[in-house]
C-alpha cells in the first residue's frame, strides 16, 4: 500500500487568533483540491479551538504542538491529552528540535509523551535530528538511531503505524539551509532501516517519514520526488497561505 504524503504545517509560537483566522480562511480554498495529500496544521494551544471551527468540513486538519505525559493533575504549564481530543486535535508534534534544545525534551520525554498520546488517540509527528556539530562529526547515523530507538522504544505495532516521523536535521530549521535531496533521502532511508530492525521490514515500509528544515516552494518537487520521503514537516513556509499551499499541492 503506498504511504500517502503528509504536509504539515508548524506554526511554532506565531500567530494570535486573529492571524490566526486570516491565515486559515486564506489556505482553506488554496488547499481544497489536494486529495491525494494530507494537510496538517500545527498551531499554538490558545489557536486549536478556532482551527478546529474554521476548518470542520474542510480537508485540513488541526495538531498540537505538543502534549504532556501524565493525564491531568499537577504539571503547571501542560497540557493534556484529553483537554487535546476535547477540542478536536488530531495530530501533535512531539520531540521537536526546539523542544529539545530550550526546553529540555529528552529521548525519554519523548517517549513518554508519544506513548500517552497514542494511547489516547491522538496521532503523533515525532521529530529527531542531528545537530551541525554531529553531522560535521559524522556522527548523524549514531543520534539518529538512539532518537529513534529510545524516543519511539515499546510502541505496538499498531501504533508505530499510526505515527508519522519527521527528518528535521536541526542546521536546516529556520535557517534557509536545505538538506541536499540526497542527504534527506539518505538518512529517511537509514531511519526507515532502523524502525524494520525493531519491527520488521513489512511495517517499516509503511510507516510515513517526512523531512523538516526550510522546506517550501522552490525545494518541495525535488524533495518530495525521494521514494523514502513521504512529506514535510513546515515551519517558516507555513505562516503564509500562500507558500504553505504551494508545498501541499507540490503535485500539482
Ligand atoms: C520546523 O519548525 O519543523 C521547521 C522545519 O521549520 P522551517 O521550515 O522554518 O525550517
Amino acid at each position: 500500500m503506498a504511504r500517502k504524503p503528509i504536509i504539515a504545517g508548524n506554526w511554532k509560537m506565531n500567530m494570535t487568533n486573529e492571524q490566526a483566522k486570516v491565515l486559515i480562511e486564506g489556505l482553506k480554498p488554496l488547499v481544497k483540491d489536494a486529495k491525494k495529500t494530507e494537510v496538517v496544521i500545527c498551531v499554538p494551544y490558545t489557536d486549536i479551538a478556532t482551527a478546529v471551527s474554521l476548518c470542520a468540513g474542510s480537508n485540513i486538519k488541526v495538531g498540537a504542538e505538543n502534549v504532556a505525559w501524565a493525564e491531568k493533575g499537577a504539571f503547571t504549564g501542560e497540557i493534556s491529552a484529553d483537554m487535546l481530543l476535547e477540542l478536536g486535535t488530531e495530530y501533535v508534534i512531539i520531540g521537536h528540535s526546539e523542544r529539545r534544545q530550550y526546553f529540555g525534551e529528552t529521548d525519554s520525554s519523548v517517549n513518554a509523551r508519544l506513548k500517552t498520546a497514542v494511547a489516547k488517540g491522538l496521532k503523533p509527528i515525532v521529530c529527531v535530528g542531528e545537530t551541525l556539530e554531529q553531522r560535521e562529526k559524522n556522527r548523524t547515523k549514531s543520534v539518529i538511531r538512539k532518537q529513534v530507538t529510545l524516543g519511539l522504544a515499546d510502541l505496538s505495532e499498531e501504533d508505530i503505524l499510526n505515527t508519522v516521523i519527521a527528518y528535521e536535521p536541526v542546521w536546516a530549521i529556520g535557517t534557509g539551509k536545505t538538506a541536499t535531496s540526497e542527504q534527506a533521502e539518505e538518512t529517511i532511508k537509514f531511519i526507515r532501516g532502523v524502525i524494520a530492525k525493531m519491527y520488521t521490514r513489512k511495517i517499516a515500509n509503511k510507516v510515513r517519514i517526512q523531512y523538516g528544515g526550510s522546506m517550501n516552494p522552490k525545494n518541495v518537487k525535488e524533495l518530495m520526488a525521494m521514494p523514502n520521503i513521504d512529506g514535510g514537516l513546515i515551519g517558516g513556509a507555513s505562516l503564509k497561505a500562500e507558500d504553505f499551499s504551494l508545498v501541499v499541492n507540490f503535485d500539482k
